[in-house]
């Protein structure tokens, strides 16, 4: 390799975009050529959808506060074709915010509407020395999910959607909010993205404009990385003060099983992950129980997590999954069964310290797009539906009294589980940018003393600022057979990835970088988006190929140097089961 192997970051390449040029816009369009709604949610995933319910719930008892959100109370505005269809989780979820949110539901009719799986009994944590043996250790309390469910989050939207429009809500799928409108210093809404453009940007036969649409209230639940909550950040400097947010991708697949499973499992470290410091490989695998309670029929949750600071170019999760699926420990579960599906998503990882700032002016910052998951436990759709309710609660408070300020929610969310739990992990992750082996006993100590010892404000370190070296990952990834083990392309296949072949690109990069670094994107991506041309040089500079119509819109490339904006509506992954 060139003598700047492992001296490239992907840092020093940023992505062709300046963020408020493209993604804010300054006043509203005309009063006759815009839409009018009282609250704007965009995002159709769990933290969006729990804040129209909540909002619905509110406003059902004052009539008076409805009347003054006019005709559209509460739409929401979600790019997949149908909520859920862009969500995925691993995912077993702390129960109380759901219960809470819809007090008179049962665990079992939460079951009987497709979304949840069965409650946790029994659980088992495995350190992996190696692709053969398994050794079994007691889970870490963060890790504990006795009484937790197991969910589809993906069904879960798809059901709280359903609730919402029972409730009155407005939801436009399909159809992406593009740009953030702000006027004299205050969010009035999002503009939504044309349609119908082609691969250069010309209009086609069937174009259509977007549109402003106003709102008295703005909730951002774009999820892990939104194109209008990274402008929001930087226009009302949400993030001044805080740590740079730092990110995981985790791939999973769902699978057919001939025998039930009847444990949560859960992986640390260990093999297939390089743990050295150098190689700065850390993750971990879980595997758990589904059963579809309509057809009987008994399905496994299986992934891996990767930690986006890696400096190994040759990382992919997605090939870390298929050779942790190796391991006899898996092969034992699956034996016998069927893929039947496939996703991938980034998860924001970096907790308390790089939590932005969740209001500004007219709009909030709800679930994923607050940064609001606790890496050490795996967990944030809890957080994401007991957000979405707090910022309602903040919203509805303010428009009752006629006011224009959320401000509350900050307090609310930092005075709940949220804040609560998220301040016991606040110095967890940081000491993986030591290794595993000099960082695993500090993380336990961080653990036991809930963040007391060793205590301050330990800083965290973005990834794209790691330098990159092309290493030997690549060397023990399984050759793909399509009956266990997978290639990229097949798995994209069942995604239901629906994006047009002439849909103009939406992700950003240099397109001539250091092999270094296409080497990176080529391998991170789990659906297989960047192309090393095969005559390109072995050293230096070579062309980056961009298929960004395979883009299951995973965010992963904006840790690492690029930038995911938001696909025309309606693009990207169809997700059912995730
Ligand atoms: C691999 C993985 C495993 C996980 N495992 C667990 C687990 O076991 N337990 C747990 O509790 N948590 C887990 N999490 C975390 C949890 O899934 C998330 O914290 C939670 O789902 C976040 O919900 P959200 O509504 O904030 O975001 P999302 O679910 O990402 O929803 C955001 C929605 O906004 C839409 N959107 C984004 N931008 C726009 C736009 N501009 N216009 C229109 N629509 C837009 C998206 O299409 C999406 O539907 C896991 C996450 C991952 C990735
Ligand atoms: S191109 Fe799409 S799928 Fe690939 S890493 Fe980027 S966001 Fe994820």
């Amino acid at each position: 390799m060139s003598a700047r192997n492992g001296k490239v970051a992907p840092a020093a390449f940023p992505p062709p975009v300046d963020s408020p040029e493209e993604f804010v816009k300054s006043g509203l369009d005309p009063e006759d050529e815009l839409i009018e709604v009282g609250v704007a949610i965009v995002g159709g995933g769990t933290a969006g959808l729990a804040c129209a319910n909540r909002l619905l719930q509110l406003l059902s008892d004052d009539p008076e506060t409805l009347e003054r959100l006019g005709e559209v109370p509460v739409a929401v505005i979600e790019k997949a074709k149908t909520c859920g269809g862009h969500n995925l989780s691993g995912a077993v979820m702390r129960p109380g915010p759901l219960e809470e949110l819809f007090g008179e539901l049962t665990r079992e009719q939460w079951r009987e509407e497709g979304f949840a799986f069965g409650e946790v009994k029994k659980e088992a944590i495995y350190l992996l020395p190696n692709g053969r043996t398994k050794l079994r250790i007691p889970p870490p309390p963060p890790q504990r999910n006795h009484g937790n469910e197991v969910i589809s989050v993906s069904a879960l939207a798809r059901y709280q959607q359903r609730r919402a429009e029972e409730a009155g809500a407005y939801i436009l799928t399909e159809t992406s909010a593009t740009k953030l409108i702000v006027q004299d210093g205050r969010v009035v809404g999002v503009r939504s993205g044309d349609k119908g453009r082609g691969k250069d940007g010309e209009p086609l036969g069937n174009f259509e404009p977007g549109t402003d649409i106003k709102a008295q209230a703005t909730v951002l639940a774009e999820g892990c990385w939104g194109s209008i909550t990274g402008a929001a950040i930087r226009e009302f400097d949400l993030a001044d003060g805080r740590e740079p947010q730092v990110w995981e991708l985790g791939v999973k697949e769902v699978w057919k099983v001939a025998k039930p499973l009847d444990r949560v499992i859960h992986t640390l470290a260990g093999w297939p992950l390089r743990i050295p410091a150098k190689y700065h490989q850390i993750g971990g695998s879980w595997i758990y129980p589904m059963k579809d309670e309509k057809t009987g029929e008994d399905l496994v949750s299986i992934g891996f997590v990767i930690d986006l600071d890696y400096a190994d170019a040759t990382t992919s999760a997605h090939d870390l999954l298929q050779q942790f699926k190796t391991h006899p420990l898996v092969r034992d579960i699956l034996a016998g069964g069927e893929r039947v599906a496939w996703g991938a998503k980034a998860i924001p990882a970096g907790g308390y310290w790089a939590m932005p700032k969740l209001t500004m002016p007219g709009a909030l910052l709800v679930g994923d797009s607050g940064g609001m998951v606790n890496l050490a436990a795996l967990k944030g759709v809890h957080y994401a539906i007991k957000s979405g309710m707090l910022a309602a609660e903040s919203i509805y408070a303010a428009l009752r009294r006629g006011e224009s300020s959320f401000e509350s929610y900050e307090e609310a969310v930092e005075e709940s589980i949220i804040g609560k739990d998220l301040w016991e992990q606040r110095n967890t992750r940081q000491p993986f940018s030591k290794g595993l082996i000099l960082g695993g006993p500090l993380i336990n100590l961080m653990i036991a003393t809930k963040g007391r010892f060793p205590g301050g404000r330990w800083p965290l370190h973005r990834n794209d600022a790691q330098p990159m070296f092309v290493g030997p990952a690549k060397d023990n990834y399984p050759k793909p057979d399509g009956k266990y083990i997978f290639d990229k392309l097949s798995s994209v296949f069942i995604s239901g990835n629906a994006t047009r072949d002439d849909a103009p690109n939406h992700i950003r990069i240099q397109k001539h970088v250091p092999r270094e670094i296409a080497e990176t994107w080529r391998w991170m991506c789990p659906a297989g988006v960047y192309e090393i041309p095969d005559d390109a040089p072995e050293h230096g500079e070579v062309d980056v190929i961009v298929n960004y119509t395979n883009c299951v819109q995973c965010g992963a490339i904006t840790a690492k140097g690029g930038r995911l904006t938001t696909p025309e509506g309606g693009d990207g992954p169809l997700y059912q089961v995730l």
